[in-house]
């Protein structure tokens, strides 16, 4: 073994042999893995090895079909089979609602170059004879599914690798891990030292073990997981191999296993192995069965499925294997540690090994990922999801793997978790709360005495009505909602000046100013937008998006060298509401000294005022479309403003609203929104942000690749339409037609109340961004003709929001 390298993998599973293929593929050869046993030891050896290309991420799904069309070149590179059976898959619907789903998924496929086709109960009986057609009402064939051999790909990958240049060492534990004050790393192994500038965990089943030895507790945890062979149905000799299925509603999947079948479940009472360390000891072993627990399941198996109840069973299958809370990988360098990376918490291998292993090589050679992979970032997870919380989400998560999720749909595990002062007083007044982030925030409020509950749907809820009237009262009076979901940083130091101009696309504001700033990576594409609001000479406040606090801490902190600046996260520290609408004014001037009007308060200004007996930050911003102001506070003021907000707002007919007419009101504003519309796939051009790009400053981050694509015009525009919708509205995802041809895709869905339209907001490319009739929207299966709007649906001029 030798005693230096550039990356040192831990573990040879599928990910680590992947992210060290990818890794020589990228041209960096001086890497090594190191396997405490053999590979395949931890759960790749008795995966079912089932891959698909579907999945609710569109970033994640394009991964996947990543993974599967590389399992060809692997071969060709390393001689070594993979044992690739692309059977072909077919997902089954055995209610409207899941036919529903089907139809979006199909849908979305049309712009991810997927080839997903919806066939009746005929055709799908004529596919997959074993099934009773009798329980199902339609399903999609989807031509590139299949199954590979664990073993096979494995070491495919560690072939390949070594081809490349990488060293593999088995039978070798790494037992501790010491950072050198370089940052670079001494691996320490049964076998000795070896000094690393970069070590990445990937450790699957002990990816939490290894974590610890960096004092890093990572928010995954194994479950057990069961499927069963069965003895051989004759009727299958002598005939293709049986497609893949996915059988929603009977929570299993199965495929052909030489002369058998193979028939997986996630049970609802689905059960941790391991909650708290994974035994050193553990290796190529299985757990005992447990049939009972999956019995519920497999007798719809075998109803869904009848010749299977009459076969034998021929074994049985339980092993352990990782998932993070939301059942994505955990991938990148981990926020506040140097030349520290992950790759664990992959719960399907084979069909997501190789995407991770690209963007992890991609991330660590170029300094990106290159790709999109915003819905695996292990920066995602901040110290809120602590062990228990993993335990809850992950179970909730693993009972939930085969059920649809609403785009409406709360789900109930570890809440709640973390709330804001107001909490109690707000649930006076209601409302119907969602998680953000752990973290409770209002989507709309009930009528006092009415359940705030609303039913499951990917059509207009019964929560209709009641955002429609929160968005009339901002529109008509005044609105109070809480922004305390927001991310927050205080930037303050002799350079916060400099640094901010060098990091922000935007000019840096004056003093009781404040900017909308797009944040740009170097090639140029949107990996934040920020409302920058200038305190002080040396003091800032960032605002941006609470979900991507460790994403940006992580950014900030590899780009602080040379500048005399400190940046500190503080979401949480400061709260705040937002009031909006004609009356918000009225209300705020009866609490404060300052003058509020427009030539003494302008739109876009900012600074510090007393709210009634409350210290506060207060800016003039709208996202509402309406004329409005955010006020931030210190959490423990944050009771007394609301008092006082409330109580002004009595007489002015105030009234509580929450994220859903948000929602609405930005989306008749055509105001983007991170996650959405602005992405790291996008540029601001394309974006629509050019007012918000100063490409007079002669230096910034992404400087040269704004120009580039200002220079291009980009691949694609950032549209709004108007639906002809009926009772449904776009969500995301959607594919745009136009003339008959998909063109691009939704960002944002959603019903502008104020202005009696269904609107959407989505990317198509540059030339049909021109054109204004022609257009239609694919709402659940139906194409619904839309209509390009050239300004926004609301107060296109922008007066209300300036007055
Ligand atoms: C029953 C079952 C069925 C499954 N079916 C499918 C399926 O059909 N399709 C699919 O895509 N996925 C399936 N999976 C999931 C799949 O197995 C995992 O996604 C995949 O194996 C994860 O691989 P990994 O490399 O992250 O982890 P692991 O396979 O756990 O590999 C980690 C490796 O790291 C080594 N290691 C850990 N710590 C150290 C250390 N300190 N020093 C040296 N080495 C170390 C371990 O020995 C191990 O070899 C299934 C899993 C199970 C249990």
């Amino acid at each position: 073994m030798k005693n230096t390298a550039r990356v040192v993998v831990i573990g040879g599973g599928v990910v680590g042999v992947s992210v060290l293929y990818h890794l020589t593929k990228a041209g960096w050869r001086d890497v090594m893995l190191i396997e405490r046993s053999e590979l395949t030891s931890g759960s790749t050896w008795h995966a079912a090895g089932g891959m698909h290309t579907v999945n609710g991420d569109p970033n994640v799904a394009k991964l996947q079909q990543y993974t599967i069309n590389l399992y060809k070149e692997l071969e060709q590179i390393s001689g070594q089979s993979c044992g690739l059976h692309i059977t072909g898959g077919l997902m089954l619907a055995g209610t409207p609602e899941r036919l529903d789903w089907l139809k979006m998924t199909v849908a979305r496929g049309r712009y991810l170059g997927m080839d997903l086709e919806l066939i009746d109960m005929a055709e799908t009986k004529k596919r997959h004879p074993l099934l009773d057609e009798k329980h199902f009402v339609g399903a999609i064939y989807d031509p590139i599914e299949g199954h590979v051999d664990p073993y096979g790909v494995t070491h495919a990958y560690a072939k390949a690798a070594q081809i490349g240049g990488a060293e593999i060492v088995r039978q070798n534990r790494v037992v501790d891990l010491k950072q050198r004050a370089d940052g670079s790393w001494d691996v320490i192994t049964e076998q000795g030292n070896v000094h690393a500038e970069h070590v990445v965990n990937a450790g699957g089943l002990w990816a939490r073990e290894v974590g610890r030895m960096v004092g890093l507790e990572l928010p995954i945890l194994a479950m057990e997981h069961q499927y069963i062979i069965t003895d051989d149905l004759p009727e299958l000799a002598g005939q293709p191999e049986l497609l893949h299925v996915i059988d929603f509603e009977g929570e299993i999947y199965m495929r052909q296993e030489r002369g058998g079948v193979l028939l997986g479940t996630y049970e609802r009472a689905g059960v941790p192995w391991s909650p708290r360390t994974t035994p050193w000891d553990f290796g190529q072993d299985l757990l005992p069965n447990d049939l009972e627990r999956i019995a519920p399941s497999l007798e719809v198996g075998f109803k869904h499925f009848p010749r299977l109840g009459e076969v034998g069973i021929r074994k049985i299958v339980n092993g352990p294997f990782t998932f993070a809370p939301d059942g994505n990988p955990l991938v990148g360098p981990v926020p506040g540690m140097r030349n520290f990376w992950v790759a664990c918490g992959v719960m399907a291998g084979f069909s997501q090994g190789g995407g991770v292993g690209l963007a992890l090589s991609h991330w660590m050679v170029d300094g990106d990922p290159g790709a999109d992979i915003w819905g695996m970032d292990v920066a995602r997870y901040g110290e809120w999801a602590t062990r228990r919380y993993t335990n809850t989400k992950v179970r909730e998560n693993y009972s939930r793997r085969f059920r649809i999720r609403f785009p409406n749909e709360e789900l109930p595990a570890a809440r709640p978790l973390k709330t804001t002062p107001v909490y109690d007083r707000m649930q006076a007044e209601n409302p119907l709360w969602g998680d953000y982030c752990g973290l409770e925030h209002a989507l709309w409020f009930a009528p006092k005495g009415t359940p705030a509950e609303e039913e499951v749907t990917f059509r207009r809820s019964s929560a209709h009505p009641h955002v429609a009237a929160e968005c009339r009262a901002v529109r008509d009076a005044v609105g109070l909602i809480e922004i305390s979901n927001y991310g927050k940083f205080e930037v303050t130091g002799p350079d916060a000046e400099r640094w901010l101009s060098r990091i922000m696309a935007n000019k840096v504001p004056a003093v009781g100013r404040v900017v909308l700033t797009p944040m740009l990576n170097e090639r140029g594409k949107l990996i934040g937008d920020f409302t920058m609001c200038r305190v002080g000479p040396e003091r800032f406040l960032l605002v941006g998006t609470y979900a991507a606090e460790r994403f940006y801490q992580r950014w900030f902190e590899a780009r602080m060298g040379g500048f005399d600046v400190q940046v500190r996260a503080c979401a949480m520290e400061w709260l705040g509401f937002s009031v909006a609408g004609p009356a918000s004014r009225e209300l705020l001037q009866s609490l404060v000294d300052e003058d509020l009007s427009t030539q003494a308060f302008p739109f876009m200004s900012f600074g510090a005022m007393d709210v009634g007996l409350v210290p506060a930050l207060v800016g003039r911003l709208s996202f509402t479309g309406d004329l409005g102001y955010e006020i931030w506070v210190k959490n423990e003021y944050q009771r007394e403003l609301y008092d006082r907000l409330v109580e002004a707002g009595k007489p002015l007919g105030l009234r509580h609203f929450g994220g859903r007419a948000l929602n609405a009101m930005r989306m008749e504003k055509s105001f983007g929104s991170w996650a959405r519309e602005f992405r790291p796939i996008y540029g601001p051009f394309e974006a629509g942000l050019d007012r918000f790009v100063d490409l007079k400053k002669s230096d910034f981050v992404g400087r040269e690749a704004a120009l580039a694509e200002k220079a291009g015009g980009g691949e694609r525009k950032l549209i709004t339409l108007e639906i002809d919708a009926k009772d449904c509205d776009a969500i995301a995802d959607e594919p745009i037609w136009l003339d008959g041809k998909v063109v691009g895709w939704v960002t944002s869905g959603a019903y502008g109340h104020s202005v009696g339209k269904s609107l959407a907001l989505g990317y198509v490319e540059r030339e049909a961004a021109q054109a204004t009739t022609g257009f239609a929207v694919e709402l659940i299966g139906e194409r619904r003709p839309a209509l390009r709007l050239a300004a926004p649906a609301f107060d296109p001029s922008g007066s209300r929001m300036r007055a």
